[in-house]
């Protein structure tokens, strides 16, 4: 095994920090081609960046926040958050009491480690299903929770998105929804309403998921809630600070359905050609994906790694050999080992599809080289 705990991916984390600052400083930013759908951009103008100051900063951009934050969310009142993690702990440290039951409702398993892991530290008792019929809400039931889609890009079917929220306030227990990347891709890709608009009383957006902004949380919903998980938020410095602010404000100002769109229809083209020589790609709303267990098995020799660690691999020779950033590599502990290529951000634009696909081949035909070697595969992670 090579990444066996949490400290393990965070040193992961760190190689592939160090391999993307070589490649920027050696050939520059150009070479880097950034498909994890996370862009993390900065958009501001020095005009606004001079007013970032500890006061100055959140009175201006606060309060635009307060206008543009509710256009993209809904509901009564909007809270930016250092990020979705942050918005998903306060609201579970505000709503959920100690010994009290938790429900979670998502197109497919598994849920954001940082749900189950705030309930765990309240000392709440945590349920999550992916199959409707399986969902009830037991007696004594502080929360419901729904993902709007999943960190691998699986949206929630509206018909049951709206169903579960019925099932919650017929018992009065308040619905927080995980919109991460689902705020945009149920929106604009599946035409679904703003989560907040079916009933939401709260939900949380990743600032840097399909739009341009920095990593962040973008809380919304129910004025009486969100002034008392604001509290919260403050208590235990879990709020955004001014610059993330301004930034995520000019991220949803940016944010263009059209490359959203365009990204839908071109991932069809990357499958088919990934499809002739891979069995196991799979279609996202915006892109394709692989998962590790499948991964695992188009590789035809043996070896030792687990199906997570070949994923692991694949993402940092992806990475090292051709500049192209995948989740696995960069994320944070827990995140989904799925190697995504996501075609909606600005990167991806530029690249051409055929290029892609052969530097994908060249750095599976390397995978398979290297993967008998557990020895060579560490030295490849850390
Ligand atoms: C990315 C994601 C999160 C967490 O976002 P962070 O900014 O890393 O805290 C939570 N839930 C889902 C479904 C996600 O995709």
């Amino acid at each position: 095994m090579i990444i066996n705990n949490s400290l393990d991916e965070v040193k992961k984390r760190e190689n592939a920090l160090s391999i993307i600052k070589d490649i920027v400083e050696s050939k520059g930013r150009s070479s880097l081609f950034d498909l994890t759908g996370l862009s993390g951009g900065f958009i501001a103008s020095p005009s606004e960046l001079s007013l970032l100051e500890t006061y100055v900063g959140p009175a201006i951009f606060e309060d635009d926040l307060q206008k543009v934050g509710k256009e993209h969310m809904g509901g009564e009142k909007v809270l930016p958050v250092n990020r979705t993690s942050s918005g998903i702990l306060a609201t579970i440290l505000t709503l959920v009491s100690k010994d009290s039951n938790v429900v979670h409702y998502l197109a497919k398993l598994p849920a954001h480690p940082s749900i189950p892991r705030s309930c765990s530290l309240v000392g709440a008792n945590y349920f999550e299903t992916d199959v409707l019929d399986e969902f009830e809400i037991p007696e004594n039931t502080s929360l419901v929770v729904i993902t709007g889609s999943t960190m691998d890009h699986k949206v929630i079917d509206e018909d049951e998105f709206r169903k579960v929220i019925e099932m919650a306030h017929e018992k009065d227990i308040p619905v927080m929804v995980d919109d991460a990347s689902g705020a945009r891709l149920r929106t604009v890709v599946f035409n679904q309403p703003k989560a907040c608009d079916m009933g939401a009383d709260i939900a949380i957006t990743s600032t840097d998921k399909l739009m341009p902004g920095p990593r962040g949380g973008l809380m919304a919903g129910r004025k009486d809630l969100i002034d008392e998980i604001k509290v919260k938020v403050s208590q235990f410095g879990l709020e955004a600070q001014p610059p993330a602010v301004l930034a995520m404000l000019n991220g949803i100002k940016n944010f263009d359905e059209k490359n959203l769109v365009d990204s839908f229809t071109r991932k069809d083209e990357l499958f088919e050609l990934l499809n002739e020589k891979f069995d196991n790609f799979e279609t996202t709303p915006t892109g394709v994906m692989i998962s590790p267990e499948g991964l695992a098995s188009e590789l035809n020799v043996s070896h030792n790694l687990s199906d997570h660690d070949v994923a692991f691999v694949f993402s940092f020779i992806l990475l090292k050999d051709h500049g192209i950033i995948t989740i696995p590599a960069v994320s944070m502990p827990g995140a989904s080992p799925t190697i995504r290529f996501d075609l909606s951000t600005n990167d991806a634009f530029n690249l051409d599809l055929n290029d892609l696909y052969k530097k994908i081949e060249s750095s599976f035909n390397k995978l398979q080289e290297v993967v008998i070697n557990e020895d060579k595969c560490k030295e490849i992670v850390f």
